[in-house]
């Protein structure tokens, strides 16, 4: 069928919305009409050609949720007219990283991302003259519809509009799992969050609902911590204004227990090492590009800081959803205040543009308004 879709037809010119061939579903897979789908630094790094050679062309978006509109043979969790998010590692439950429960590293899921395919290695999209086109993320989402494998399609309750239950499939998931599921912050803890976009206001968010004390909030864009402030943030800190590391330092009295780097550069993460107290860990969640390397003055090891990653917030999707959902249907959980911009389809180049700026939170591309459930709100 003929749909139209958010196109990268090469690193570094604009995304193209155009008229693309995607075939059914096939067996264990499923067939969904977009709702919303956020854009995600991810994105930008992909769109940018900073995540290596042989990435495009490709169909973009990873954060999204829609309707069901067909499955294929074999699929039984979800029926057309269920509402669904998306999981951009739908986890094959029986590699060596699975089966030891860490399904976000799932190593067929991982190598299936990368080559921009569905989990049988081959690819439902194409363009008209017949060229394969990637999926972006195993999702693909800025488009009309999507064909994703089956462990990809998570069910949410139909209360959710689902132009907020979109974030939850990058944003709140990474963000709220660095923190539950990879750090283990405890109330009383220290916190310090650098980069407060799409990602690091959930992880702002994650912490508050941990209990830390203290959160300080680092960027550049005062109208992103103006945002960490009203997300549970108790300190906000520009670091165009000075020595970020020595103010973070000072306002927790020799360095934080958990430092999250959210941004993705190796000035960044540096910062996150240096505003750490012996012992204390640094979280990297940003996205680096390739060949971006970091280095560490290797004495404070003796201190024992250490530093590590978080791949998709170390979580368990499918088991944890609901959790985050219940937070929402409760109230402990916002959404909708980390949109600052909305968006038709055609909107994701200037999307993309927006976050290669540093500007905004998240944009949310209601690829179907009316399903999306956006049109019934005033912003
Ligand atoms: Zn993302
Ligand atoms: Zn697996």
């Amino acid at each position: 069928m003929r749909i139209r879709a958010a196109v990268l037809h090469e690193p570094a010119t604009p995304v193209v919305v155009e008229e693309v061939e995607l075939a059914p579903p096939r067996d264990s897979e499923v067939l969904v009409r977009v709702a919303a789908a956020g854009v995600c630094h991810s994105d930008v790094r992909l769109a940018d050609g900073e995540l290596g050679a042989g990435r495009w062309p490709i169909v973009l978006g990873h954060e999204g949720a829609g309707v069901v509109e067909a499955v294929g043979e074999g699929v039984t969790h979800v029926r057309p007219g269920d509402h669904v998010v998306f999981s951009f590692v739908p986890a094959c439950g029986a590699c060596r990283t699975c089966r030891a429960g860490r399904p976000n590293l799932c190593e067929p899921a991982g190598e299936r991302g990368v080559a921009g395919t569905l989990m049988d290695g081959t690819s439902r999209l194409s363009l008209p003259d017949g060229t394969v086109l990637q999926h972006g993320l195993m999702t693909a989402c800025f488009a009309e519809l999507a064909v994703v494998d089956a462990a990809a399609a998570v069910p949410l309750p139909r209360e959710l509009p689902l132009w907020q239950a979109a974030l939850l499939g990058c944003g709140v998931v990474t963000g709220i799992g660095a923190v539950r599921n990879t750090a283990r912050v405890r109330i009383g803890e220290t916190v310090c969050v650098i980069g407060c976009g799409g990602v690091g206001l959930q992880v702002i968010a994650g912490a508050r609902l941990a209990g830390a004390a203290l959160i300080v909030a680092v960027d550049r864009d005062p109208a992103k911590l103006e945002l960490a402030l009203r997300r549970g943030a108790t300190h906000a800190i520009d670091v165009s204004t000075g020595d970020a590391a020595a103010a973070v330092r000072k306002l927790s009295e020799g360095g934080v227990d958990h430092a999250f780097e959210v941004v993705g550069r190796a000035e960044t993460i540096r910062l996150a090492w240096d505003v750490l107290r012996p012992g204390a860990t640094a979280v990297v969640v940003g996205l680096a590009p390739k060949g971006v390397e970091v280095s560490l003055p290797a004495i404070e090891f003796l201190s024992e800081k250490a530093i590590r990653g978080s791949y998709y917030g170390s979580a368990n999707v499918v088991a944890e959803l609901p959790q985050l959902v219940a937070f929402v249907a409760d109230g402990r959980l916002e959404l909708g205040e980390v949109v600052s911009h909305v968006a038709g389809l055609d909107g994701v180049e200037a999307a993309l543009e927006r976050l290669r700026r540093g500007e905004g939170a998240r944009t949310i591309i209601t690829v179907d308004p009316a399903l999306a459930g956006y049109q019934s709100v005033a912003r």
